[in-house]
């Protein structure tokens, strides 16, 4: 048995996907393909009696790659959702309103053989960067509302990309034994992050909230996500549509605070109201990057070149993740 989650019963939580094409220039570790990976995560919600994900997905990848989208084909026919997450993924801190927004239409063009069968026209944010300005977060926000889309941000995640660089660098040097640590903190991280910023939500709001976990289309997700979700549900977790969880206030309201800093919809709430978050960032992100060590390699490294990369190719003024 492992403590509930809540004391107040069920945490109900719906399940979303980012980036199943990941981003250009990222390095894919050898033996995984993003089908092969988007198949696992089927099917590992398929087990856990999970329908209707919605994936928020970048296209730039699929420009060199057509058959790319296979993979948005699978996934639909896994019974999920596809919607939109811009064409480049810059993040809006870099980049001004127009270029935010043509990209947006760019890529809705895109991906409308599948998005346009989603009951709900969603859209994510990337890096749930709602804007570093005023100007604009409301001019964002206001495109979004005249042109249908629903913002649907992120109320709990856990960091999972950075565990790509470590798993790629024990993958490439035959670290047997940093591959399987990293298979274990992954699973334990996502519980933990689960279990603090789920806290943080219940304090702030004497409830709990539904909730949107978020986890990418990384190889680790493909060899773990059964495993999370076994972990989740053994305590207490129900698992609901995007939809149910987006009727919530807690995540229909935009927070009203603009901020470049990596925050998610709890931790912006947290932010605001002035409440602390146990170890969020966990400080088991610094741990991993000493595993299978190779010069150049690091995350701030490897996820360094791949978002400036994205930034320049839209002109934008790039900027590191805050936390
Ligand atoms: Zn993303």
């Amino acid at each position: 048995m492992i403590e509930p989650v809540s004391p107040n019963g069920p945490l109900r939580l719906a399940i979303s996907m980012d980036d199943l094409f990941l981003w250009p220039d990222m390095p894919l570790a050898p033996g995984y393909s993003h089908l092969g990976i988007t198949r696992a995560m089927t099917a590992a919600m398929g087990r856990h009696g999970i329908a209707g994900a919605y994936a928020f997905s970048a296209t730039t990848p699929a420009e060199k790659a057509p058959d790319l989208y296979r993979v948005f084909d699978h996934w639909v026919e896994a019974g999920h959702h596809i919607a939109n997450h811009t064409h480049h993924h810059a993040n809006l801190n870099w980049v001004t309103v127009p270029k935010y927004i043509a990209d947006i239409e760019r890529t809705q063009t895109l991906i409308q053989p599948w998005a346009g069968r989603a009951p709900t026209r969603y859209f994510r944010y990337c890096m749930d960067n709602w804007g570093n300005t005023p100007e604009k977060h409301e001019g964002v926000q206001a495109y979004l509302g005249r042109s249908g889309f629903t913002p649907a941000p992120i109320s709990i995640w856990f960091y999972d990309t950075e565990f790509l660089a470590p798993h790629w660098r024990a993958l490439r040097s035959g670290d047997a034994e940093g591959v399987a640590h990293l298979r274990r903190a992954f699973v334990d991280t996502a519980e933990k992050q689960l279990r603090v910023q789920a806290a943080a939500a219940r304090a702030m709001f004497g409830r709990d909230p539904a909730h949107i976990w978020l986890i990418h289309g990384t190889p680790l997700a493909a060899d773990c996500l059964d495993a999370i979700l076994d972990r989740f549900q053994a305590a207490g977790v129900v698992f609901i549509s995007l939809e149910e969880a987006m009727a919530d206030p807690m995540n229909a309201e935009a927070v009203p605070i603009v901020t470049p800093r990596f925050l998610n919809q709890v931790q912006k709430w947290a932010a605001l109201k002035g409440v602390p978050i146990e170890d969020c960032p966990p400080a088991v992100l610094e741990e991993i990057d000493w595993i299978a060590p190779m010069a150049g390699q690091s995350t701030p490294e490897v996820m360094g070149r791949v978002f400036r990369a994205i930034s320049d190719s839209m002109d934008g003024e790039f900027f590191a993740k805050l936390y």
